[in-house]
C-alpha cells in the first residue's frame, strides 16, 4: 500500500486539518511543541471516506495493519500492551473533522478492555472500583455507538441498582455494585445484539474505527452541517483519533477538567473552565456531576494548578488565538488531550480581539478579520430592562449572555414542533445532548437544570449567540409529565419564562427588554475597520430616530431616504389620500401645499441628526395606489355605510312613530351622531369619499405594480408631487444654512431608464433651487443622483452619468428586473425550493447575485466613471448589509454602502474585511 493513512502524533502535518481533522492536527501541533499529550496517532479523513464508499461495509484494504504497527509503536512509547492481562494499554478512540461539531460525532472511551485487561487494570491501579467503573462505561458507550444498543437500556439497568441502594450519585457506588453493573451491561449486549460483547481488542478497535466513520453521517452531524453550511469543501469526512487513555478517576490526586484560556461569555482574560476530582471527562461535559470551577483547584492542588496556567499560557503563546482544551491529571501527572480554536460570543469575540492587539499577540488586521462580521449582531441583543422589579423564581449559572422569553418546552422534538409556528420557545431540559440539537434551533433561549458553563447546553448555546442560563438546581424538571417544580411552583409546558444568560436568573412571565449598548472594546474594533476600509457605510432611514440609532452604529450617512414611509404616519395619509383624489393639477396642488410643511420639517430634522454627514432622499417610487384601500376593502366599507344609512332612517322613523304614542316619549331621548339631524348628511358625505376612492382605485389598478406607475415615472407625469418635494428638500437645507448647519444633501431620483426622465426632474429642481435661493437669500447645496435598479439604466450608465453625480444601486429591482423574479413573491414560492436544491446557491434578495447583477453593476461603474470620472457610487438594495455582497461591492470599486442601521456595524467590519483581503 502506497498511500499512507495513519499518522503518528509524533509526526502528522499540525496543520492538515482536512486531511486529519481538527483535533487529530492539533495532537500533533501540540505533541511537537513539547505539550505533554497522550501518545496516539491519526486515521486519516481520507480512510473515513473511501470507507463510507465501500460496497462491502469493510475498511480500506491494509488499514488495520498500518493501524497494528502503530498500535505496537504505542506500546512501546507507553511501556503498556494491547490486550494485555498484566499491564493493558487501553485507548480512546475519537472522531474529529476539519470544522469542530462539538458534540455530533461518536467517541468510544477505555477500548482495549475485556474480562482479562480488566484484571490486569486493576492490578495496575490497585483500584477494583476504578476498573470496573472504567469497564460498565467501556461497555455503554460501545454497545450504544459501535452496537447500536440504545442508552436507555443500559440506564434503566443503572439506575435500577442505584434505586435499590437508595443512591442519587454515582459516586457512593462500591466495586461490587460496579461490578454487578457490568455483568449485567453484558447481558444488556448479548439480548439486544444476539451476540456476546467482543473480547478480541483487535476487532473491538476495528469495530470502533467503523462506527466513529459512520457518525460523519449521522443525523445529528448531518443537520448540524446544514445548519451552518459546513460544504463538503470545507470539511469532507472525519478522522479518527486513537489516543492512550488517561484516567482522571485514579483517587483524589486524578481528575479532569476543560477550560478556555479566556472567558468565552465575556472575553476577560482570565483561567476560565471547570474540573472534577476523581472522575472521567464524559461527566464533566455530559453535566452528570457539576464540576468546581477552575480557580479552586489553586487551593485544591496548588502545583498542577501552576502547571495548568503553564499549559494555558503556551498554547495562547502558540496558536495566538483563544484555545478550548480539555486535560486529565491523572495521579498528579497534567496531560493535555485537545484543544481547538475557542468558540466565543461576540462579545467575547470583540473583546479579545482587542486585548489580544494591546498585548502583542496579533496584529490589527488578524483582530479584525478574526471576527466573523455576522456574530456582531449577536451584541444587538436585548438585555433585561434594569427597570423592572420582577423576582427571579430560580438561578443558574449564566452561561451565554442575553436575555429572551418564551413558552417553556422540555423536548427538543415539541421545541420544534412549536418553534416551527413562529411561537417563541425556551427549551428547558434537565441536561442537554448532542440529540438535542434541533431544539436548540428552534428556541429563543436554553434553560438546565445540571452541568455547568461548559456542559454540552453552554458550549452550544454560546456558539449559536443563544441566551442560556445552565445548572439551575432549584429547578426540578420532569419530561415525561412535561412539567417543572420551581420551589413550590409548577411549571407546565406552554407557560411562558424569561431567562437574562447575562446572569443566571430565570422568571415567570416575559420581562421588558431593553435595547444592546456598544462597548468601548466593539467601537475601537469597529473604529480599525473604518481606518482600513475603503467602502463608506451609509444607513437606509427615514425618520430621524432611526437615523440617530443610525448615527450611533457609526453610520456616516444616509444613503436612502425612502419618503413615501413619511406619509404612512396616522395624520398624514388622509392628506395624502386628497393629494391622490384631487381631480385636477390645481387641486392637487393645493393639497401639495398642506404636505410641504411637514415633508420640510421631516427633512430638516434628519438633516440636524446627520448633520455635517451627507442624506441622501429618494423621491417619491411606490405606485400612489399603495396609500388607498384595496377594492375589496373599499367596496366592503361602503356596504357598510349604506346598512348604516338604512338604520339611520330607521331611527328617524322611530323617533317619529314614538311622538305618536301617549305620552310622546321620544321627546326626551337626544340621539347621538350619527343618529341625529345631522346623520344621514355626515353618512352622505363619507360615502361619497369612499365611492370617489372606489373610484380612483379602479383607475389607478394595473396588473403589475412594481413595474407600473411608480418611480420616476409618477414624478413626471404628476410633476406636482416631486416639485412639492424637492422644494421640501431644498428649503429645509437653506433654514439649515440660513442657521450655519454644514449639511449635505442629495436628490436621488427612483426607477430611471433613460437620461430624458434625469433631465426633466433636473430642470424642475434647478427652477425650484433658483427660487428657493431667492427666498431665503443664502446658496443651497445639494447633490444630484439617480438610482440604478433597471436593467436599461446599467445599459446607459454613461448617458445617465452625464446628468447624475451619483448612481446609487436599488439591488431590490435591479435583482428583480434581471431575474424577471418578482421581488413579492419569489422568496414565499419558489426560491426556497431553488436554494434547497442548489439551482440557485444563495436568495439573490439576500445575498447579492454576483454573477449576473453584479456583471451589470460593473458595466455600469465603468461607463458610468467614463462619463464622470469623480462619479459617487453606492448600494442601497437590502444585499448592502450582506457581508460577502460587501466584498463584491468594494471589489467593484464602489464608494459605500448604505443598509439598515442595525447591520451597519457588520457592513462596518464587513467593509475593513474586504479592504484587508483585497490587499492580500
Ligand atoms: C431597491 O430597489 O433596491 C431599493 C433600495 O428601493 P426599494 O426597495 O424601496 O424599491
Ligand atoms: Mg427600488
Amino acid at each position: 500500500m502506497n498511500k499512507q493513512y495513519v499518522f503518528s502524533f509524533r509526526d502528522g502535518d499540525g496543520k492538515n486539518k482536512k486531511l486529519l481533522g481538527g483535533k487529530g492536527a492539533n495532537l500533533c501541533e501540540m505533541t511537537q511543541i513539547g505539550l505533554n499529550v497522550p501518545p496516539g496517532f491519526v486515521i486519516s479523513t481520507d480512510a473515513c471516506l473511501s470507507y463510507l464508499d465501500s460496497a462491502d461495509d469493510e475498511l480500506q484494504s491494509g488499514l488495520m495493519d498500518e493501524v497494528k504497527q502503530h498500535m505496537q509503536l504505542l506500546e512501546q512509547q507507553t511501556g503498556k500492551q494491547f490486550g494485555d492481562k498484566d499491564n493493558p494499554l487501553l485507548v480512546s478512540v475519537r472522531s474529529g473533522s476539519a470544522l469542530s461539531m462539538p458534540g455530533m460525532m461518536d467517541t468510544i472511551l477505555n477500548l482495549g478492555l475485556n474480562q482479562q485487561t480488566l484484571q490486569g487494570l486493576i492490578k495496575q491501579t490497585r483500584n477494583e472500583r476504578f476498573g470496573y467503573d472504567a469497564y460498565r462505561r467501556f461497555i455503554q458507550l460501545f454497545g450504544k455507538v459501535a452496537l447500536g444498543v440504545p442508552d436507555e437500556k443500559f440506564d434503566e439497568v443503572f439506575d435500577a441498582i442505584k434505586a435499590r441502594e437508595g443512591m442519587r450519585a454515582d459516586v457512593g457506588l462500591t466495586a461490587a455494585h460496579l461490578k454487578e453493573i457490568s455483568e449485567l451491561f453484558l447481558g444488556v449486549v448479548q439480548e439486544n445484539t444476539g451476540k456476546p460483547f467482543p473480547e478480541d481488542v483487535y476487532a473491538q478497535l476495528k469495530v470502533a474505527i467503523k462506527a466513529v466513520f459512520r457518525s460523519w453521517m449521522g443525523k445529528r452531524a448531518i443537520d448540524y452541517r446544514r445548519e451552518f453550511n459546513i460544504t463538503p469543501e470545507m470539511a469532507n469526512g472525519t478522522a479518527v483519533n486513537v489516543v492512550t487513555m488517561v484516567f482522571g478517576n485514579m483517587g483524589d490526586d486524578s481528575a479532569t477538567g476543560v477550560g478556555f484560556t479566556r472567558n468565552p461569555g465575556t472575553g476577560e482574560n482570565t483561567m476560565y473552565g471547570e474540573y472534577l476530582v476523581n472522575a472521567q471527562g464524559e461527566d464533566v461535559v455530559a453535566g452528570i456531576r457539576t464540576p468546581k470551577p477552575v480557580q479552586q483547584m489553586a487551593e485544591e492542588m496548588p502545583a498542577l494548578y501552576q502547571q495548568l496556567v503553564e499549559l494555558r499560557n503556551k498554547l495562547e503563546a502558540h496558536y495566538k488565538e483563544v484555545q478550548d482544551y480539555e486535560y486529565t491529571i491523572e495521579k498528579g501527572i497534567l496531560y493535555c488531550l485537545q484543544t481547538r480554536n475557542g468558540k466565543m460570543n461576540a462579545q467575547a469575540l470583540v473583546r479579545t480581539s482587542v486585548e489580544m492587539v494591546s498585548e502583542g499577540l496579533i496584529t490589527r488586521e488578524q483582530a479584525l478579520l478574526r471576527v466573523d462580521p455576522e456574530v456582531l449582531e449577536q451584541l444587538l441583543h436585548p438585555s433585561l430592562d434594569p427597570k423592572q422589579a420582577a423576582q427571579p423564581v430560580a438561578q443558574g449559572l449564566p452561561a451565554s449572555p442575553g436575555a429572551a422569553s418564551g413558552k417553556v418546552m422540555f423536548d427538543a422534538d415539541r421545541a420544534e414542533l412549536v418553534g416551527r409556528t413562529g411561537d417563541k420557545v425556551i427549551l428547558v431540559r434537565e441536561e442537554t445532548k448532542p440529540e438535542d440539537i434541533h431544539g436548540f434551533f428552534a428556541s429563543q433561549g436554553i434553560l438546565t437544570s445540571r452541568g455547568g458553563k461548559t456542559s454540552h447546553a453552554a458550549v452550544v448555546a454560546r456558539g449559536m449567540g443563544k441566551p442560556c442560563v445552565a445548572g439551575a438546581e432549584g429547578i426540578e424538571v420532569d419530561t415525561s409529565k412535561r412539567q417543572a417544580r420551581v420551589g413550590t411552583m409548577l411549571l407546565h409546558e406552554g407557560d411562558t419564562i424569561t431567562i437574562d444568560g447575562g446572569n443566571g436568573n430565570v422568571y415567570i412571565g416575559e420581562i421588558p427588554t431593553v435595547p444592546p449598548e456598544f462597548s468601548q472594546e466593539l467601537k475601537t474594533l469597529l473604529q480599525w475597520a473604518d481606518e482600513v476600509a475603503r467602502l463608506k457605510v451609509m444607513a437606509n432611514a427615514d425618520t430621524p430616530e432611526a437615523a440617530a440609532r443610525a448615527v450611533e452604529y457609526g453610520a456616516m450617512g444616509i444613503g436612502l431616504c425612502r419618503t413615501e414611509r413619511m406619509f404612512n404616519a396616522q395624520e398624514r395619509l388622509p392628506i395624502v389620500v386628497d393629494m391622490i383624489l384631487a381631480a385636477t393639477p390645481d387641486e392637487r396642488k393645493e393639497v401639495l401645499e398642506r404636505l410641504l410643511p411637514i415633508q420640510r420639517a421631516d427633512f430638516k430634522a434628519l438633516f440636524q441628526v446627520m448633520a455635517p454627514r451627507p442624506v441622501t432622499i429618494r423621491l417619491l417610487d411606490p405606485p400612489i395606489h399603495e396609500f388607498l384601500p384595496s377594492e375589496r376593502q373599499l367596496e366592503i366599507e361602503l356596504e357598510r355605510l349604506k346598512h348604516l344609512r338604512d338604520t339611520v332612517n330607521g331611527v328617524g322613523d322611530l323617533m317619529g312613530a314614538l311622538q305618536l304614542l301617549p305620552g310622546g316619549t321620544a321627546k326626551t331621548v337626544t340621539p347621538p351622531a350619527p343618529f341625529n339631524d345631522n346623520g344621514i348628511e355626515l353618512i352622505d358625505e363619507a360615502i361619497a369619499k369612499k365611492e370617489l376612492m372606489l373610484l380612483k382605485v379602479r383607475e389607478l389598478f394595473e396588473v403589475n405594480p412594481m413595474l407600473g406607475h411608480r418611480g420616476v415615472r409618477l414624478g413626471i407625469t404628476y410633476p406636482e408631487i416631486y416639485a412639492m418635494q424637492i422644494r421640501a428638500v431644498l428649503e429645509a437645507a437653506a433654514e439649515c444654512a440660513e442657521e450655519g448647519m454644514a449639511i449635505h444633501p442629495e436628490i436621488m431620483v427612483p426607477q430611471v431608464c433613460t437620461a430624458q426622465e434625469l433631465l426633466r426632474v433636473k430642470d424642475n429642481v434647478l427652477e425650484i433651487q433658483r427660487a428657493v435661493e431667492q427666498e431665503h437669500g443664502v446658496t443651497v447645496d445639494y447633490k444630484f443622483g439617480t438610482m440604478i435598479e433597471v436593467v436599461r439604466a446599467c445599459m446607459r450608465a454613461s448617458k445617465l452619468a452625464e446628468v447624475a453625480e451619483f448612481f446609487s444601486f436599488g439591488t431590490n429591482d435591479l435583482t428583480q428586473s434581471t431575474f424577471s423574479f418578482s421581488r413579492e413573491d419569489a422568496e414565499n414560492k419558489f426560491l426556497p425550493f431553488y436554494n434547497q436544491n442548489r439551482i440557485l446557491q444563495d436568495n439573490p434578495f439576500e445575498v447579492l447575485d454576483v454573477k449576473g447583477v453584479g456583471e451589470l453593476m460593473h458595466l455600469a461603474v465603468d461607463w458610468g466613471r467614463q462619463t464622470r470620472a469623480d462619479l459617487q457610487v453606492g448600494i442601497c438594495g437590502e444585499q448592502g448589509g450582506h457581508p460577502a455582497s460587501i466584498r463584491f461591492c468594494h471589489d467593484a470599486n464602489l464608494t459605500y454602502v448604505s443598509c439598515s442601521p442595525p447591520r451597519v456595524p457588520i457592513a462596518r467590519l464587513a467593509a475593513g474585511q474586504a479592504a484587508l483581503l483585497a490587499s492580500d
